[in-house]
């Protein structure tokens, strides 16, 4: 740090230049965010003066306030707007099978389904123990939600094959207490959309709710569509769908903290809300968790919707599309290497057959090439796999991957699986969560060679060991890392 004073907040202020280059110093250590060769985390167009637009939109509004529509009616315009253009995409609005639609904009796909799961439960507040059922493929969020909520989760599995729930194995799930029946499309880890038609029936058929999480696949499966691809039915043109939720910051291109959640009706959104006339301050109503909100996030994703239009969605999901198939045939081309599902949507996962080639070896090696993809644990009889989340930007990158992967395929059989020593691996088939401490998990990263800092680089030995460990001991031992990783540096 520097001689005016270590940290943020410094004896005496950094002049502005000083401070955006301690910035940018910060940056350099980070995964690249543009360019094509990040598989998740981060949403690429590759359109040049996107990013500058949707700066200069953020800026216009960093400071306005989302607490209080009246006050700042720019930003309900812009919401309103945002709403209108998901709902109409995902087959509602005037004209359609789903008119009276209405929806809110959060802050991303968490709070979406987190809200979605809250109306669901508040709309019944004659059960003391409500429920919802959710595949095991349905998105983490919805386990938080249930979590947070204090709502009980029914998981349905998924075939091994498709990935998909069977609607079967829904209706089984259902009980007298279930508020929600979730349904993906697609679903994160596989890019599998779900039997959304047969779902939604068999919760309309028990009077329960039906939510499509469509925040991954909102905003490419109708583009996709459009350009001809099989997307069954998913949206609002179903009956039974009563919420939808589309992330925009995701294939909408948007900077990071905008997502929509949809109702079909303004009954079903009620119970959303939160309003609070029972203190001696402002009169509270808040449609989202945040109060307090920035402006920023929801005008530079009314700017990039605004600048790309419906032409332009389609010409990067067509770029999409064809960078999908592209990878896609550079995993058949290894052998050892066998796509868990065919792509559908904008997804490329794969497993691998073959025990000396170990994926998260690979994946340490082709980020040691410059690409960054996502390490998946096995879960559920399903096997370990690597996830890449495909964006347009990827399409000019396609060429480069297949020679890449299978230098990187080599490096990995030459280097072979990784060897946790047998003392760990005894530990993580038999630590309980409760016996972990925290000096223990120090113990284990320093051994796995985490330090004190994150090792991007290989990670392959932590994946090892998080692999081995049950479900819950998993949990733990994320909770502890991160803790170690979180600390306030003095
Ligand atoms: C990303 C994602 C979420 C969670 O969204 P966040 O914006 O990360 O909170 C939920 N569901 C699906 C299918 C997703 O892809």
């Amino acid at each position: 740090m520097t001689e005016e004073g270590a940290g943020a907040l410094p004896v005496e202020g950094v002049p502005a230049p000083r401070v955006l280059d301690e910035i940018r110093a910060l940056r350099a250590a980070d995964r690249p965010t543009h360019g094509g060769r990040l598989f998740a985390y981060v949403y690429d167009p590759g359109v040049a003066g996107l990013d500058e637009l949707a700066q200069a939109a953020y800026a216009e509004s960093a400071h306005v306030n989302g607490l209080d529509p009246t006050a700042f009616p720019s930003l309900l315009a812009m919401e309103n707007a945002l709403v209108a253009a998901a709902a109409r995409l995902l087959g509602g609005g005037p004209g359609t099978a789903a008119p009276a639609v209405v929806g809110s904009v959060t802050g991303g796909g968490t709070e979406s389904l987190m809200l979605a799961v809250k109306a669901a439960r508040d709309a019944r507040p004659d059960l003391t123990e409500p429920r919802i059922v959710v595949p095991v493929s349905g998105h983490a969020a919805f386990a938080k939600a249930a979590h947070y909520l204090r709502v009980a989760l029914d998981p349905v599995p998924v075939d091994p094959v498709t990935l998909r729930p069977s609607p079967a194995d829904v209706a089984a799930a259902i009980r007298p207490e279930t508020v929600l029946v979730a349904a993906s499309a697609p679903s994160y880890a596989h890019g599998v959309v779900d039997p959304v038609a047969e779902i939604a029936a068999v919760a309309a058929a028990a009077g329960v709710r039906c939510h499509v999480d469509a925040c991954f696949g909102g905003w490419t499966l109708p583009w996709l569509r459009r350009l001809g691809a099989p997307v069954p039915p998913f949206d609002f043109a179903v009956d039974g769908v009563t919420s939808i939720s589309v992330d925009l910051h995701k294939y909408a291109y948007a900077p990071k903290g905008v997502s929509v959640l949809l109702h079909r009706d303004p009954a079903l959104r009620a119970p959303q809300y939160f309003a609070y006339a029972d203190w001696p301050g402002y009169t509270m109503v808040n449609p989202v968790i945040a109060s307090t909100r920035s402006g920023g996030p929801i005008a530079a994703a009314y700017a990039t919707l605004r600048h790309l239009g419906e032409d332009g969605y389609l010409r990067l999901a067509a770029l999409t599309r064809d960078a999908v198939a592209g990878l896609a045939d550079a995993v058949r081309a290894v052998a050892g290497l066998r796509l868990l599902a065919e792509p559908e949507s904008t997804v490329v996962c794969f497993t691998s057959d073959d025990p000396g080639l170990d994926l998260f070896v690979l994946v340490d090696d082709l980020t040691a090439r410059g690409w960054h993809t996502q390490p998946q644990l096995a879960y559920a009889g399903l096997p370990a796999s690597v996830h890449l989340t495909v964006t347009a930007a990827v399409a000019p990158r396609v060429a480069e991957f297949g020679p890449a992967l299978a230098e990187a395929v080599a490096a990995a059989r030459a280097a072979g699986p990784v060897e946790l020593p047998a003392e760990l691996r005894a530990l993580a088939g038999s630590l309980t969560p409760e016996a972990l401490t925290p000096e223990l998990v120090a113990g284990l990263a320093a051994g796995l060679g985490l330090g004190a800092g994150p090792a991007t680089e290989r990670m392959a030995a932590v994946n090892a060991l998080l692999d081995a460990a049950p479900v819950r001991l998993r949990e733990r031992l994320l909770v502890e890392f991160v803790g170690l990783l979180q600390h306030p540096s003095w």
